[in-house]
């Protein structure tokens, strides 16, 4: 199965890009965190188990997300966007096992501007539709434009949770720049960009592999 892969610090905004790429290239859009609360709303045996941890802001065991993983794919078969996979080297080394990757996009943004991001980002909690309420208003005020549903904050966007999330991210996340480039599959972005030029960018980068 062949795909590319977005990751970034939260707030990075490789959520949007993803969701813009897949439907670009006929790619599936594969979202692990979005996949993971799915579990949790649907009160799963999955969920029951990831939900204190997700909303800590820790990350939740490899094999589980390999389970996961490996129960969706049959899913999927065009290819695949990841977004949110691998956060560990243990995930890396899963995914350059069992997938032909084409490239990886790093999403490069500031802790601060991040911060400034998550704060302002709100979520439908019926159909999981993004917004921000300052770059990316709903029509009406706290309104999903989609569903009609009551925007929230994320459960795990409260300054505790966001907190150990960046740790995590700097911990273990941040190490997957220079594994990917010692791949030679690495390529960084400038997220503190808008979001055409991230995609501008992206898509430059992905026609020059063909696509
Ligand atoms: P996100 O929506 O990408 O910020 O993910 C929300 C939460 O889901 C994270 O803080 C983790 O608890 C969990 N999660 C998402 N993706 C992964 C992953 N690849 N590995 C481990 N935990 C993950």
């Amino acid at each position: 199965m062949q795909c590319i892969v977005l990751f970034g610090i939260q707030g990075s905004g490789k959520g949007t890009q993803a969701k813009r790429l897949s439907e670009a290239l006929g790619y599936s859009h594969i979202n692990m965190g979005d996949l993971l609360r799915d579990h949790v709303a649907r009160n799963t045996n999955l969920g029951v188990k990831v939900q204190g941890i997700i909303s800590s802001g820790a990350l939740v065991d490899d094999h589980v997300i390999f389970d996961l993983l490996e129960s969706i794919l049959h899913e999927h078969v065009n290819g695949i966007i990841f977004d949110g996979f691998p956060r560990t080297v243990a995930q890396a080394d899963y995914l350059v096992h069992h997938f032909k990757v084409h490239e990886v996009f790093f999403l490069d943004l500031s802790e601060e501007e991040a911060i400034k991001r998550i704060s302002s980002r709100r979520v439908c909690p019926g159909c999981a539709a993004n917004y921000n309420i300052f770059s990316k208003k709903p029509r009406v005020e706290g309104v999903c434009d989609v569903c009609g549903t009551k925007l929230e904050m994320r459960a795990d966007d409260t300054p505790e949770a966001v907190h150990k999330r960046f740790e995590q991210f700097f911990e273990q996340t941040h190490q997957l720049i220079d594994y990917f480039e010692d791949l030679h599959l690495l390529h960084k972005v400038d997220a503190s960009r808008s979001e055409q030029e991230i995609f501008a960018d992206i898509s430059k980068q992905l026609s020059t592999k063909g696509f």
